[in-house]
């Protein structure tokens, strides 16, 4: 449902809480976060309010690249389990996704053959568990989110943490929105420009079927099949 996030030189998690908040007249049902650091991936969720999440959070968490969910379920209960961000087998990278997986009993079938857990009953965890297996034949972390994407159908607003980059965020649209916000040394994405707009009114918007590798002090935008894209962006009017 919604999506924000953060890379740069700040804490993530009160931006990304914060900017989920912006959001929250759009409905959810759970909501967690993700944070990315050289000692792994921090994910925190619970069904519920942001501020039932807020509570439950340990004091300060430190550490930049973080995403952050509010869920509208459509595959499993709004449950803590069912809740995003779904990191995959690995333990190596985070997923929040917005839309539908319309394969995901194909995929389920695929992942359950080649032996991995599941953990929750969403579409979304297959996205982190193919991005994972992907990761396996690709150094790229960018070309392994493509190749994961090449075995889905459906619609997708998604945002990635790679705790082996702590330092990015890879996001990819299709059929969801997604936009990229422009800083000074850091860079914010969402799902709707509101949640971001009191940080920065310079913005891109991915259109579909275009990937976008986030760091601090810039982005890359390519295609789906890897086709590099170059964006330009524009201002937002848009009072915070
Ligand atoms: N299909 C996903 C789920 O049920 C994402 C739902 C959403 O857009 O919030 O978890």
């Amino acid at each position: 449902c919604g999506i924000v996030g953060y890379v740069g030189t700040r804490d993530g998690v009160p931006i990304v809480l914060e900017g989920l908040q912006r959001l929250e007249y759009r409905g959810y049902d759970s909501a967690g976060i993700a944070v990315a650091s050289k000692s792994g991936l921090k994910v925190h969720k619970a069904k519920g309010r942001i501020r039932d999440l807020q509570s439950t959070l340990p004091k300060r968490i430190k550490g930049t690249p973080t995403i952050g969910h509010t869920r509208w379920a459509t595959h499993g209960a709004p449950t803590d389990e069912n809740a995003h961000p779904h990191v995959d087998f690995s333990g190596r990278f985070a997923v929040v996704h917005n839309g539908i997986i319309e394969n995901a009993p194909h995929i389920k079938d695929r992942l359950v053959a080649d032996g991995i857990e599941l953990a929750s009953e969403t579409d979304t965890e297959l996205v982190a568990h193919l991005i994972g297996q992907a990761a396996v034949d690709h150094e790229d972390p960018v070309a392994a989110v493509r190749a994961a994407l090449r075995r889905v159908e459906g619609a997708y607003g998604l945002a990635v943490l790679d705790a082996q980059h702590p330092d990015r965020i890879i996001v990819a649209r299709l059929g969801s929105p997604i936009v990229l916000g422009l800083g000074d040394r850091e860079m914010y994405i969402a799902s709707d420009v509101g949640a971001i707009v009191r940080h920065t009114k310079q913005v891109v918007h991915l259109e579909d079927g275009e990937i976008a590798l986030l760091e601090p002090d810039g982005f890359t935008t390519s295609t789906l099949d890897a086709r590099p894209v170059q964006k330009v962006s524009e201002r937002v009017d848009f009072d915070a």
